[in-house]
């Protein structure tokens, strides 16, 4: 009697050191890769571009990755998950990024979650939700549409509030700036009367 229950309670614990470890594991490692999407966003806010970064991950390896562009590069398509998943596709030298996970610091607008899910990815990990324009939990669900002859396995905020801070930042940085240059202009016309 005792030997059995000296049994499961081995089991138990075991059971529930796996379920510890099975949830830890993967959010330690989400952590690790949004910290270098992080980066990457870090690299757009240098170039004036809104702070977006993405990485995309194989076989526990970064194999690409990309910020915003938009700006610089004139482009409405560059989004950082777009150019970092084209890039992707590109090393691995196909289209289907079956076993990828893609991090990126912001939720996918209508045309990146599209973009997902045609080229099959398998994990998408994001940050912060985007209210105005998300479409894969805030306006749409189109990455987890039944309809859709794909499904993307989604987790969302990991490193919600910095991915969050670093957008919030740039924006109060810009009005600043704009403000500055608004009241120096005004001065001017001042001068100018
Ligand atoms: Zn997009």
């Amino acid at each position: 009697m005792s030997c059995d229950a000296t049994l499961f309670d081995r089991f138990e614990e075991r059971f529930f050191f796996c379920l510890l470890f099975k949830h830890k594991m993967p959010m330690d490692v989400d952590r690790k890769f949004m910290l270098e999407a992080l980066k990457q966003a870090d690299k757009a806010a240098q170039c004036g571009e809104v702070p977006v970064g993405s990485v995309v991950v194989f076989e526990g390896e970064i194999i690409a990755s990309g910020f915003n562009r938009r700006e610089s590069w004139q482009d409405p398509t560059a989004h950082a998950e777009l150019i970092a998943v084209r890039r992707a596709a590109e090393e691995l030298g196909s289209w289907r990024l079956c076993d990828c996970t893609v991090y990126v610091t912001l939720e996918p607008c209508p045309m990146c979650a599209g973009m997902l899910v045609n080229s099959r990815v398998d994990r998408l990990v994001f940050g912060a939700r985007d209210p105005k324009a998300g479409a894969v939990r805030s306006l749409f669900a189109l990455t987890e549409d039944p309809r859709l002859n794909h499904a993307v396995d989604v987790r969302e905020g990991v490193l919600s509030e910095e991915c969050g801070d670093k957008l919030t930042t740039f924006f109060r940085s810009i009005r600043r700036a704009r403000k500055a240059q608004q009241s120096s202009s005004d001065d001017n016309d001042v001068e100018a009367d």
